[in-house]
């Protein structure tokens, strides 16, 4: 007797169909071939158990289960409940056609409940793309496989109600998809926060222009606060982004349990004692990392020059590409890293170096080094660098509240939206001046900033594109004085000149 069946093996976020064949013979003999690994071997221990427990015996007989291709290592837990369903086919408990154009996956315990899975969302596009009409899988992802359109998804607790529908297939009727409103207040209002009206500004012209962001100063200024907002005042995530994160958190193992997609844009904060490991993605099983996690949102590194710094020059490559690569010894796995970098920094090791009322007991040298941990390259891509100052007294006083999230999105959108012309302008390579539009004055006065404040080339374009987001802001079509002088504030107190 020959069953086949389908399962998905999961790597990076993609998922790969994997044709199981499974041969009852004479004998008895239990064998998996097709490069399965350790997890994959052990899942007859659980299988056995799973049936026996529920009345269906494994036949007493060889067993032979080739999953192909060969070449592709076959990982994880998921494959337990297709090759349990084919062992019941082939012992003739379901019928062999109820298994036609259907995807299974799912971690079989021994009583034969069904456990939660990483990746359901990639394997549900998988088995769309490869002409599937349904996917079975454990109850708690069927809400994740059910964002998939045109797909048939049937959740179950336990491989009996499998078994059940595989015999009825009428008995039950496919998850629904279901859109859940995200939950609200998980990000919070910038209206809480109080003062900081020049520094929400630039973190607006952040937002909308796509620039990564340094706040530096004393502690309890509100970094974190202001850093913690900024997920909720980027422009809602489109469908394909919304699909990207999750299939990102579900690989990643991360995703809440009968949750659907993710809508809200992620914010991301590794301590600083994050290893390379952990911050990039990697692993025996190559998990997706922090910056990965953070895809489509914001990654926050509070006290930047306190990581290390071999940690911090890994993000280089990923700041530039949007992705990252990893390679271990079988394969190579791409996860999509593109965020916006926001840190944040004390001005010197003990934190209040020229902070008023305070005394900063920081010997000049310790100063240097604490700033020199951040290497220059590194600070090269992040085109905002913001002082932020501890409120006065009369600033905590004020019971006015801030400018909400709402208007500062909308405000982000509104500048988007005129910027849309010119990143197109740039995907075709037209100069730069010509979509900056800078006038006769605001070059001058750049120039003059150059000699003395030793601008490299690379700055200076900086600071131009920060101005042309500054113009859109206020609905200029060319950069003027005023607008570049309020980039180069940005970038005044270059942090290896004494930043703060
Ligand atoms: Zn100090």
């Amino acid at each position: 007797m020959l069953v086949h069946i389908l399962a998905p093996a999961i790597l990076g976020i993609h998922a790969y169909p994997v044709h199981i064949e499974l041969r009852i013979s004479r004998g008895f003999r239990f064998t998996l071939v097709g490069l399965p690994d350790h997890s994959v071997r052990e899942s007859h221990e659980r299988i056995q158990s799973a049936l026996q427990t529920n009345g269906m015996d494994v036949p007493r007989k060889q067993i032979v289960i080739n999953m192909a291709p060969a070449d592709l290592k076959k990982e994880g837990t998921q494959f337990d409940l297709p090759l349990a369903v084919a062992i019941i086919a082939a012992n003739q408990y379901v019928p062999v056609e109820s298994l036609e154009k259907t995807l299974f996956m799912g971690e079989l315990s021994l009583d034969g409940t069904l456990r939660s899975q990483r990746g359901v969302l990639s394997a549900a596009l998988m088995a769309k793309e490869t002409g599937q009409k349904r996917i079975l899988v454990p109850r708690v992802n069927a809400n994740e496989a059910a964002a998939v359109e045109g797909l048939d998804v049937y959740g179950f607790d336990h491989i009996r109600e499998v078994v059940d529908f595989l015999r009825q297939p009428d008995s039950c009727k496919p998850v629904q998809a279901c859109s859940q409103a995200p939950a609200k207040g998980e990000i919070p209002d910038f209206s809480e926060v109080k003062g900081h009206e020049w520094v929400k500004r630039a973190i607006t012209i952040a937002c909308a222009g796509g620039h990564n962001v340094l706040m530096c100063g004393a502690p309890g200024t509100g970094k974190t606060m202001i850093a913690k907002r900024i997920p909720g005042i980027l422009p809602k995530m489109n469908t394909e982004e919304a699909i990207e994160t999750t299939r990102i958190h579900s690989a990643a193992g991360i995703f809440k349990a009968g949750q659907s997609l993710i809508e809200e844009r992620p914010f991301r904060s590794p301590h600083h004692s994050v290893s390379g490991l952990a911050l990039l993605g990697g692993g025996s099983r190559i998990q997706p990392g922090e910056i990965s996690l953070a895809h489509n949102g914001v990654l926050y590194l509070d006290e930047l020059p306190e990581f290390q710094r071999h940690v911090l020059e890994m993000l280089r490559q990923p700041l530039e590409e949007g992705k990252v690569h990893i390679s271990r010894a079988l394969h190579k796995v791409e996860y999509p890293a593109s965020f916006m970098l926001v840190a944040s920094m004390n001005p010197c090791p003990c934190g209040y170096y020229r902070v008023p009322n305070h005394t900063c007991h920081c010997k000049p040298g310790q100063i240097q080094t604490y700033h020199n941990r951040i290497s220059g390259p590194l600070l090269d891509r992040i085109d905002l660098q913001l002082g932020v100052a501890a409120l006065t007294f009369e600033q905590l006083q004020q019971q006015k509240t801030g400018k909400s999230s709402f208007e500062m999105r909308e405000q982000i959108l509104q500048i988007r939206d005129r910027q849309r012309w010119r990143v197109n302008a740039q995907a075709h390579g037209k100069p730069l001046m010509q979509w900056i539009k800078p006038t006769e004055k605001a070059l001058l006065l750049l120039k003059s900033r150059m000699e003395t404040q030793f601008f490299s080339a690379r700055t200076y374009e900086k600071v131009l594109r920060v101005a042309r987001t500054i113009a859109d802001l206020e609905n200029s079509e060319h950069v003027n004085e005023t607008h570049v002088a309020e980039a180069m504030q940005y970038r005044l107190n270059d942090i290896n000149k004494g930043f703060c």
